[in-house]
């Protein structure tokens, strides 16, 4: 098979770079490893969810001296069908550090605004415009209390009907993930979607990428190696899997050498009254007053979650309190550095590592004081936190010991649903895997386009940043061509 462009990911950087590409007459072939899932079997329990939409069965372990447990999305849609669709544009202090850091082009406020005007309108992004379930109520209660800057942050989830099912699929079809805002159209513009596609290697003479060899799922359910040809390829695997298909392809310059991530640090709070936060979509504020190093804001909360966050210092009779508990999160913007690497078995695994900064720990204290005050203040009796050994903080003086004490790193039990930056863009060719554009170095007609090309941490959820610049290098592509 040939194709003209080929587009490896259907997620936030590969759907917006098909749809860019076919609505200007490209003729763009999809390859996404993942399946097409009906809106009908989305919003189905955890444990088949995983199975269906995440990668490893939402089993990736991010390896360090603290390990990190970490999702993504394997679906068509990629991660965006399984986020909370929180939305935010990057802020202009980290822009400027970009351009500082890795001179980076094209990248002000104010030429990607409008692209993430053309991103908010495609996903009808807006601020819930109903009454705020308990989750958030209480939340802002805290908030006001400590006197903290904090805001409803407005989401891709217009018409959102309190489901609680975001991260398995959104049933009602309100949060606009790929599948339903952005496939759709760019198949109607003449874009090929092949789904079950995985790609295994990029093929090379030269100084350019002739296409890929890609292993495929037949009709029949065999899976068969096929080669596709293309005269240019844009990789849009994700944060991990993107590196890591560069590098089994021999492509290792700056490739995979500095993941970041923010690492999240969650508690369950027990109020005095009832929250019933498992039956409510997650609460939707996020404070951003230690913006861009902290913040803080509400978890995904069910059953097997609010478990799961307890199971550090685990006592069974805790669950009975269900009905008054609710989830939040301190994430930090993470300084550490992380690799990305092909498994050695030949068995297509990726190999993630992270290694936690001392300043993410200093963070993840004063974090953790932070949000177990604001919580208290909010009239929590109780704040579990997810550390090995640290009994439930009870009052605000057990709480502001973190800001001065650090956790200690062998205790923290830390999650991550946020990567990128495994290859960096930017023209400072001592530390940008491509160029401003994502034009990978070194080689003719090859490009990345997705979360792994953030030259650094965010510090806000990355999704809308992801989308913008994806959009920005369509087009510069286009106009390169014309
Ligand atoms: C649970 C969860 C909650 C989140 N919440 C938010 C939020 O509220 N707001 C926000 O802004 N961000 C959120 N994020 C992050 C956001 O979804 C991601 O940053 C964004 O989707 C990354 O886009 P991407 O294109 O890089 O990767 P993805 O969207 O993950 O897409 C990558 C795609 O590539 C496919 N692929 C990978 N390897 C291959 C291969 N070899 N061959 C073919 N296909 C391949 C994958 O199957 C996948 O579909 C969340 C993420 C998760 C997992």
């Amino acid at each position: 098979m040939k194709t003209q462009v080929l587009v490896i990911g259907s997620g936030a950087g590969g759907a917006v770079t098909a749809l860019e590409l076919a609505r200007n007459g490209v003729d763009v072939t999809v390859l996404e490893e993942g399946k097409r899932h009906p809106l009908a079997s989305y919003g189905q329990g955890t444990t088949e969810s995983m199975k269906r939409l995440y990668r490893r069965r939402g089993m990736t372990p991010i390896f360090g001296s603290v390990p990190i447990g970490y999702v993504e999305g394997r679906c068509v849609g990629g991660s965006t069908e399984i986020n909370s669709g929180f939305w935010h544009r990057t802020p202009r202090e980290v822009l400027l550090r970009w351009k500082a850091q890795f001179d980076l082009d094209g990248a002000s406020v104010e030429e990607l605004a409008p692209h993430f005007e053309w991103a908010e309108e495609l996903l009808s992004v807006s601020l819930s415009g109903k009454p705020w379930p308990k989750s958030t109520e209480v939340f802002a209660k805290g908030a006001d209390a400590m006197g903290w800057a904090a805001k409803e942050v407005p989401r891709a989830a217009t018409g959102c009907e309190n489901s609680n099912a975001c991260a398995n699929g959104c049933p009602k079809g309100a949060k606009q993930g790929m599948s339903l805002a952005v496939v759709p159209k760019f198949e109607d513009a003449g874009a090929r979607l092949i789904t079950g596609a995985h790609v295994k290697l990029l093929v090379k003479r030269g100084s350019r990428i002739t296409g890929v060899l890609a292993e495929v799922e037949m009709d029949d359910g065999a899976r068969k190696l096929v080669r596709i040809d293309a005269e240019h390829v844009f990789v849009c695997a994700g944060p991990t899997e993107t590196p890591a298909l560069l590098r089994r392809s021999g492509i290792k310059f700056h490739v995979g050498e500095t993941l970041r991530i923010h690492p999240m640090l969650k508690v369950v709070a027990r109020f005095r009254e009832r929250i019933d936060a498992w039956a409510n979509v997650l609460p939707l504020m996020q404070v951003q007053e230690f913006r861009p190093e902290v913040s803080m804001g509400g978890a995904f909360f069910t059953p097997g979650h609010a478990a799961l966050a307890l199971s550090d210092n685990w006592d069974p009779s805790r669950m009975k309190d269900l009905r008054n508990m609710a989830g939040y999160y301190v994430a930090v913007r993470g300084r550490g550095r992380g690799q990305v690497r092909p498994g050695v078995l030949g068995d297509d695994s990726t190999v993630i590592r992270y290694e936690l900064a001392d300043e993410d720990v200093v963070n993840l204290s004063n974090g953790l004081a932070r949000l177990a005050t604001l919580l208290l203040a909010a009239g929590a009796e109780e704040v579990f936190p997810s550390v090995q050994g640290l009994p439930s903080i009870t009052s605000e003086r057990e709480a502001v010991r973190w800001l001065d004490d650090r956790l200690s790193r062998s205790s923290l039990s830390l999650t991550t649903v946020h990567a990128f930056s495994s290859c960096p863009i930017g023209e400072r060719t001592d530390k940008c895997a491509a160029d401003s554009y994502g034009k990978v170095a070194r080689w003719d007609n090859l490009y990345v386009n997705d979360a792994s090309i953030l030259p650094d941490s965010p510090g806000v959820n990355p999704q809308g940043s992801v989308m913008a610049f994806a959009r920005r290098n369509a087009q510069h592509f286009l106009d390169a061509r014309a």
